[in-house]
């Protein structure tokens, strides 16, 4: 039985949140209480169908039965100095993964190229470390420039911390969004990395915003995080008013300090999912890296929650083949979003 402290409306039947009111207030831009958030996450598992039904209303008002589709690229892998537990190209990482230093503009081309034929509206490029260096970021105005002139995708970049003035440059140079994830409640991130700080990672989002970038942030689960973490850091995000939310579920690796957690289940990042939308109605809400792996076969289900995924794969893991999440989606009955002719 759900713990309800203070006076939502309760469903007759189940004696739980009556998820449609829940769906109502956030439709008309209220957030959500926190008994109301921890509720939709303490919910046992045989309502997930009306939670996600609520969750599909504010989904469907704001996006359709539209889903996008983002394509990440790791333009640089491994190597990197911070100790992030659960990431296989930390210093402290003993996973068995490809090290390499930043792509030749050639091949991170190549695979704008293979962005575009897979549909995808955003080719996002990610690189390893705590920050580009001077030779690296340059490489990466290059690239971006030159993918901008050649296909008419969005471009998002993961750089790592940055600074308004790279932000600019950024920008000028034909970034649309900058990628950085808050990953955790600013309480549960010192145990998942010590090298930096959950204020440096606010800082670089607010950096992003400075300049004029829209910021696409969210977060991992699955991280011994509690209840009160999630709901933090949705709350977080909403605050923070980021454009687009990659929900991320922990994928353990091997090697990893973090390699033997597992702590979800499919249901439980259903309800991840919902919470997110219900707390960010408006957003793009991506089911980002762990959805093979934790949604498993109720994968279509997040679709109703979510509103985008990510085709191909992941930093330092493989996705499913591209056309089996092109007939996952259509079987549900939800359809790609059209990529424009040219994104200014
Ligand atoms: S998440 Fe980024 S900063 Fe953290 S260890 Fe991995 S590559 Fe480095």
């Amino acid at each position: 039985m759900v713990n309800v402290v203070s006076n939502p409306a309760l469903d007759p039947l189940s004696g739980l949140l009556d998820w449609r009111q829940l769906a109502d207030k956030s439709l008309t831009g209220d957030a959500l209480t926190h008994v109301e958030a921890i509720s939709v996450l303490t919910a046992p598992d045989e309502v997930i169908l009306d939670q996600l039904a609520a969750a599909y209303r504010v989904r469907r008002h704001y996006w359709g039965n539209r889903v996008r589709l983002h394509f990440l690229l790791n333009a640089q892998s491994g190597l990197c100095p911070e100790d992030c537990h659960y990431c296989s190209q930390s210093k402290i990482s003993g996973a068995d993964i490809e090290k390499y230093p930043l792509m030749a503009k050639e091949k991170i081309v190549a695979a704008a190229g293979r962005a575009h034929q897979l549909k995808a509206g955003t080719f996002c490029m990610a690189i390893s470390g705590r920050s580009p260096s001077p030779k690296v970021f340059d490489g990466i105005l290059d690239a971006v420039r030159t993918v901008k002139a050649q296909y008419p995708m969005r471009v998002c970049t993961t750089l790592g911390l940055l600074n308004e003035n790279q932000a600019q440059q950024l920008k000028a140079a034909g970034v649309d969004r900058i990628n950085h994830n808050l990953n955790t409640a600013e309480t549960h991130h010192d145990d998942i990395c010590t090298t930096h700080t959950f204020q440096d990672r606010l800082s670089t989002v607010k950096a992003v915003q400075a300049a004029g970038l829209t910021t696409c942030s969210g977060g991992i689960f699955g991280m011994g995080e509690s209840d009160d973490d999630i709901v933090a850091l949705a709350c977080s995000l909403r605050e923070l008013n980021v454009t687009s939310v990659p929900l991320n579920f922990l994928i353990p690796i091997p090697g990893t300090p973090f390699a033997e957690r597992n702590e979800l289940t499919p249901q439980r990042c259903l309800r991840i999912l919902c919470l997110f939308r219900l707390m960010l109605p408006e957003q793009e809400i991506r089911i980002a890296g762990g959805r093979e792996v934790h949604l498993r076969s109720l994968q279509p289900l997040g679709l109703y929650a979510a509103n985008s995924i990510f085709v191909g794969d992941y930093l330092t893991t493989p996705g499913q083949a591209a056309q089996k999440d092109f007939e996952m989606i259509r079987d549900a009955g939800f359809v790609l979003e059209p990529i424009p002719e040219s994104i200014q």
